[in-house]
């Protein structure tokens, strides 16, 4: 859904949402181009709907990003450009909150980019990190890739590193998400920021600790622990 705001990220679980993923040509939001746009629709904590869609990026792709995604040249020839495809993504969301995985810092910004290139407007979608819920509610584990989250929680991981295999196995892991955020020792250790609605850090200041918010400079609220 299209708006003059872009939509805000915060932490949580809702049951109705929307997993995207993209896989791009590279890993630079200013000059890198989608590739393959794909997402899985969720009503009820359910999968009811998919869209998936190859692009022609208009550019030739590395050889380093295809051997990561498999996705070569000859294979979005004839595919149809972004413009064309984004509003296709944009007909399938629709006002629904948007989820995947490390998608604050990479995928949001690739839409956000380029729906403001095409149309002058951004994505007002609001949206959920599934990365950074995973932080607070695995600390144990050192790494926080979305294979190493399948692996935590025995999903399959088949096909990974395609843009339709890796929202579905995300679709998986945010359930399994949401559940451990409801778990008592998680509680216990999170704070959501009323004013934001992202997750709270303990930090230490000069009168010794606080709740500072996650979502810190964008919102600077506090509160004493
Ligand atoms: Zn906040």
């Amino acid at each position: 859904m299209l708006g003059d705001t872009q939509g805000r990220k915060f932490d949580g679980y809702v049951t109705d949402y929307v997993v995207f993923d993209l896989e791009t040509t590279g890993i630079s939001c200013t000059t890198d181009r989608v590739i393959e746009i794909s997402a899985v629709k969720v009503q009820g904590a359910k999968a009811v709907d998919e869209f998936s869609a190859l692009v022609n990026p208009e550019m030739k792709i590395p050889f380093r990003a295809s051997q990561v995604n498999h996705i070569y040249d000859d294979m979005v020839k004839d595919a149809p450009v972004f413009e064309k495809v984004l509003a296709d993504f944009d007909a399938f969301i629709g006002d629904m909150v948007l989820v995947g995985h490390n998608i604050h810092t990479f995928d949001m910004k690739f839409i956000q980019r380029d729906a403001f290139l095409y149309w002058g407007r951004v994505f007002a979608n609001d949206y959920i990190d599934t990365l950074a819920l995973s932080r607070q509610c695995l600390p144990q584990l050192s790494n926080h890739k979305l294979t190493d989250l399948a692996n935590h929680y025995r999903i399959a991981a088949d096909g990974a590193h395609r843009a339709l295999a890796d929202c579905r196995m995300n679709q998986k892991v945010f359930e399994k998400l949401g559940e451990a955020l409801q778990s008592p020792a998680v509680k216990r250790n999170m704070k959501i920021c009323p004013r934001c609605g992202q997750l709270m850090r303990k930090r230490s200041g000069r009168f010794g600790e606080f709740w500072g918010c996650g979502g810190y400079p964008g919102c600077r609220y506090t509160e004493n622990i």
